[in-house]
């Protein structure tokens, strides 16, 4: 079977009535990049930046930083789109390099943007690193843990202004919808944005205040509670509203089972782990959208996680 999906992996998604929906992979480096190609991605809709210096204990500088964006766009082309999001550190994840003060609730700290925010030479360094690749392929600027408008902003700002100073334009600019005040404010931050991409692991760790990686919870913490999916609802409505596409870079997007769901509520991107792109692809192929949308209207009106789990697995 998984030879099959293999063999089909250059193919595009298209539901059985027609509809296609774009097949991303999430990567951390160069060699994801390359796997991902050959495993039929047709964009990258979540580089993970800050995996390419968690081992670094200083700085990379801004040419370092050109150089490894540089070379994971050219290896995806011109045709093929990477979003690149912005470093995204704090929380469960340290970098040497950076060193915080000790938290008492790190998840709900200096974490993600507010980083960037705080120390905001380290995100124009990065930006204008972003910004001197962006001929060499089709770049595309997230930023991650967004949780207001002034914010997204600030942000913004910054990025229009180094575009100014580079002569760069039209690199468009999206943020990460995986906090909940972001969810229920889609409609006011889709004004200001390209598109956005849901975080599915982080927005179910705050729909649900359970902590992602608790040993004894995390298996609580399913993105399939009707509460997130009821987000990514609005988040996906309000973003239609304003003419913006919306994808979803969670763990949510790589489990075949929630395609029919995600693509239902009208989700144009799903962007998963690069070993599960062929099999995304293939669920993608087998379903129609028709079926999809009644799916996954029944899945919001579900009373629990376990009663969505049921219905899909009814469906399977
Ligand atoms: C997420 O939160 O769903 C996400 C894609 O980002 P990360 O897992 O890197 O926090
Ligand atoms: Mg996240």
């Amino acid at each position: 079977q998984a030879e099959e999906y293999r063999r089909d992996a250059d193919k595009p998604a298209i539901t059985t009535d027609g509809v296609q929906i774009e097949i991303a992979a999430n990567i951390g480096n160069l060699e994801d990049a390359q796997k991902a190609v050959e495993l039929g991605a047709e964009a990258v809709g979540l580089l993970r930046s800050e995996f390419l210096y968690l081992e670094r204990l200083n700085e990379p500088s801004e040419e370092e930083q050109a150089e490894k964006v540089g070379s994971i766009l050219e290896v995806m082309g011109k045709d093929r789109p990477v979003i690149i999001r912005t470093l995204d550190v704090g929380g469960d994840k340290p970098l040497p390099y950076l060193p915080m003060p000790t938290e008492e609730n790190p998840f709900l700290g200096v974490r993600g943007i507010r980083i960037g925010i705080e120390r905001p030479s380290i995100l124009r360094r990065q930006v204008r690193a972003i910004l001197s690749q962006a001929d060499k392929g089709h770049a595309r600027i997230m930023y991650p843990m967004i949780s207001a408008l002034d914010e997204l902003r600030a942000v913004n700002a910054l990025v229009r202004e180094e575009q100014a100073n580079l002569g760069v334009d039209n690199v468009e600019v999206g943020i990460m919808i995986e906090v909940p005040s972001a969810a229920l404010m889609a409609d006011k931050l889709a004004e200001e944005v390209d598109f956005f991409s849901i975080g599915t692991n982080d927005l179910t760790q705050y729909v649900l205040a359970i902590d992602r990686g608790h040993p004894g919870l995390a298996s609580r913490a399913d993105a399939l509670h009707p509460a997130v999916l009821r987000m990514i609802d609005m988040t996906v409505k309000a973003a239609d509203k304003a003419g913006k596409w919306v994808g979803v870079c969670g763990g949510l997007a790589s489990q075949t089972e929630a395609v029919p769901v995600l693509i239902g509520l009208g989700v144009k991107e799903l962007s998963v782990s690069v070993p599960s792109l062929p099999e995304v692809k293939h669920k993608v192929r087998s379903v129609s959208m028709e079926e999809s949308k009644k799916i996954a209207q029944a899945a919001l009106d579900c009373a629990d996680t376990s009663d969505v789990k049921a219905l899909l697995k009814s469906y399977q």
